[in-house]
């Protein structure tokens, strides 16, 4: 299979990683993911994780608690899941780095665009963990920008659903798959795709999300390869 892309970013949500589970993170669940995403580096592309912590922590459900600190601890999760990921990778024999937003040096290196850049083209795959540094964001946000910083061609958002739907179905069983979609119609008609933030800085630097089902893992060698699965949001 040829990729279609050389450089991306794949969000994976927390959420993701939890597998079955309302909480944390299921061994099972990475291990199977990474084993994709090695596929996907296999195939010559170049990847940065970006990680969410909604498995752990999201700073809007820290009830009672100060809002930008309940996001500095939602951003500690992302830590946590990108540390997870990093050692899953790791035993399959892939090179990886985290870079955190937040400076802790005895955990992982410090975000440094070039250095991430230079680890991409050396063939390791980066994750980029505690988000964008900043309370009031979210990962969706940082993947937005990350994309933007490195260059990277596309954001693969790969979900629990497989892509965008008009209604939750969840909740309604004739809700319809949405197969192309531009930013304007997600903000306008508040699809949950991304947070609107994210969506707005996608729009800004014309950078493609593809947002599609992780419940088949080799999902992600497909979308590279230019599969239409799932949703993609464009101009
Ligand atoms: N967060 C933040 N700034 C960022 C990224 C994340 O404050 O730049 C916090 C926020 O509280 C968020 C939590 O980290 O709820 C976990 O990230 P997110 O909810 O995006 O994770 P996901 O839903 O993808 O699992």
């Amino acid at each position: 299979m040829k990729p279609k892309y050389n450089r991306v970013i794949i969000k994976l949500s927390g959420e993701a990683l939890a597998g079955d589970k309302a909480f944390g993170i299921d061994p099972g669940t990475i291990t199977s993911i990474c084993k994709n995403i090695k596929d996907a580096k296999d195939l010559g592309v170049e990847i940065a994780i970006v990680v969410g912590g909604g498995n752990i922590f999201r700073g809007r459900d820290g009830e009672g608690i100060d809002r930008s600190t309940a996001d500095y601890m939602g951003m500690l999760a992302t830590v946590i899941n990108g540390l997870a990921l990093q050692d899953a990778l790791e035993a399959m024999g892939v090179p990886v780095r985290v870079q955190t937003a937040i400076e802790m040096k005895e955990v992982a290196e410090p975000y440094i665009r070039r250095k991430a850049m230079r680890h991409l083209e050396k063939g390791r795959i980066v994750i980029f963990a505690s988000g964008t540094g900043n309370p009031y964001f979210s990962t969706d946000t940082t993947a937005a920008l990350r994309a933007a910083e490195i260059d990277a061609e596309v954001i693969l958002s790969a979900k629990k659903v497989d892509g965008v739907y008009d209604s939750d179905p969840k909740l309604n069983p004739n809700a319809k798959k949405i197969d192309v979609l531009s930013y304007i119609d997600v903000l306008n008609r508040g699809l949950k795709v991304m947070d609107s933030t994210a969506i707005s800085l996608c729009m800004d630097n014309n950078i493609p999300v593809l947002v599609f089902g992780l419940e088949q893992p080799e999902n992600i060698v497909k979308v590279l390869c230019g599969e239409n699965i799932g949703t993609i949001v464009k101009e």
